[in-house]
């Protein structure tokens, strides 16, 4: 699942967060932690403040020129790379070749950050600052730099034209270049606790009842609750979950993609198998669980979901998955193992 990047009120975690690593020096931070804990928003506080004309303790004035060009997503010391079907979707303009390579559809929007991109921030990094107070590179999610990608990136990293800064923020790590996080101070996302969370979700606009719910659905990430939320999703259709696919009702994931289905079934069957210990659930409130099967029916659950999981971005026939992975729960959930 791509992340939220609520754009709203600006987290009080990340708030702090914010104030800590500005106190800090470093020139190319990684920002990491499992997605959805305000990694983009923090490092487009770090962007702002390390270009702001006029900056604080707390981060950037938001009143100068250069606060001003960031809002509107014009400051010509600033170079984001991101996937460019996530650039589009957030409003960002990709470069004019970029543009209009899609605009004559001579291709589609990326999904990955492209090497060409990669190649002009190295040459906007070797230029001089527009507004004279150096420059900054965004690059998120990292993980979506493929090796030569990344590759290009290190040799920037390693030896840093004086004034440009760096920060690099992921959901995923694991997935980087051991030399690329090595190059880079790494801050570990603070995780909200629970009250913190679902008051920034009612200040998003989340029903109170549908943000404890969502909350836990998202394992506590607070970001993909609210994408979750903006998706149409509520506690409603979430605690039906479990019941549905006891019963095959194929329906309750109507307007769900596939990585999204077996997200929910990888949670009912973590739920159960905590039950099954006697432990309490996590993702799914406990009245809402079937009874569960053996812990050997379970693993072997497990076993075949995580095996999906691995290759459900391939172009599948969506709806004989889904079938399937249905089919292959209720197997488990009856299992007399
Ligand atoms: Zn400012």
């Amino acid at each position: 699942m791509s992340e939220a990047l609520s754009t709203g009120v600006l987290p009080p975690w990340v708030q702090r967060q914010r104030s800590t690593l500005l106190a800090q020096r470093g020139h190319a931070w990684l920002l990491q932690g499992p997605s959805g804990l305000g990694q983009y928003g923090l490092a487009l506080e770090l962007v702002r403040a390390w270009l702001c004309d006029a900056p604080t303790e707390q981060g950037a004035c938001c009143q100068c020129g250069s606060c001003h060009a960031i809002e509107v997503h014009a400051h010509a010391d600033l170079c984001l790379l991101m996937p460019e079907a996530m650039m589009i979707e957030q409003g960002w303009p990709l470069s004019e070749k970029a543009q209009s390579d899609i605009d004559d559809k001579k291709r589609k929007a990326s999904k990955e950050i492209r090497v060409e991109a990669m190649r002009e921030a190295v040459e906007f990094s070797q230029r001089t600052s527009a507004r004279g107070r150096g420059k900054a590179v965004l690059v998120y999610p990292a993980e979506r730099m493929n090796h030569i990608t990344a590759n290009a990136l290190l040799k920037t990293l390693e030896e840093p034209p004086g004034d440009v800064k760096f920060v690099l923020a992921t959901g995923a790590a694991h997935q980087l270049l051991p030399t690329i996080r090595s190059r880079c101070m790494g801050h570990n996302m603070v995780w909200p606790d629970a009250a913190e969370s679902t008051a920034w979700l009612a200040a998003e606009g989340v029903a109170p009842a549908d943000a404890h719910v969502l909350l836990a659905a998202a394992g506590s990430r607070p970001e993909d609750a609210l994408q979750w939320a903006r998706a149409g999703r509520t506690a409603q259709s979430w605690s039906a979950v479990p019941r549905a696919v006891v019963q095959g009702a194929l329906n309750v994931f109507a307007d769900w993609g596939p990585a999204q289905v077996v997200d929910a079934l990888q949670k009912l069957c973590h739920d159960l198998q905590l039950v099954r210990v006697g432990a309490t659930p996590r993702f799914y409130a406990a009245a809402d669980l079937p009874t569960a099967p053996s812990l050997a029916a379970l693993t072997q659950w497990a076993k075949d979901l995580n095996a999906t999981a691995r290759v459900v971005e391939h172009p599948f026939n969506a709806g004989l998955l889904l079938e399937s992975l249905v089919g292959r729960a209720q197997n488990a959930l009856n299992s007399r193992l």
